[in-house]
């Protein structure tokens, strides 16, 4: 995935309608630079923030939740649930398959239940 260009919008955090994002008050990045979680870019010293981003995000008690909010909201820049951009889409499509499959399974009479 490219880099957005100089100035691009930060992701807003309202919920949306009935929405709510309580677990922010747990985030291991709380109080932390915004900047850490939206590398300039995939390599060099983009690279090196990401993964410091990373590393603060698999201590954060509330990154399965943020990753889900953010796979739900198609957040296309920046670190979340310890996600870059590419890892977003390719859980995307984990889960779009995963649903298939267990269509599959449903149509196939398979799942217990
Ligand atoms: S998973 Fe990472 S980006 Fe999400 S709240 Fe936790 S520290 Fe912040």
């Amino acid at each position: 995935m490219s880099n957005p260009p100089f100035g691009t919008p930060r992701p807003r955090l309202r919920p949306r309608a009935g929405g709510t994002l309580t677990w922010l008050e747990d985030a291991g990045c709380r109080g932390l630079d915004t900047e850490l979680f939206f590398p300039a870019g995939p390599r060099g010293p983009g690279r090196r923030q990401a993964d410091e981003a990373k590393a603060v995000c698999r201590a954060c008690a509330v990154r399965r939740q943020c990753g889900s909010w953010a796979l739900a909201t198609a957040q296309e820049y920046g670190i979340w649930g310890g996600m870059d951009e590419e890892e977003r889409v390719m859980a995307h499509r984990r889960g779009r398959l995963s649903t298939r499959d267990s269509g599959t399974a449903r149509e196939k009479g398979t799942d217990a239940q």
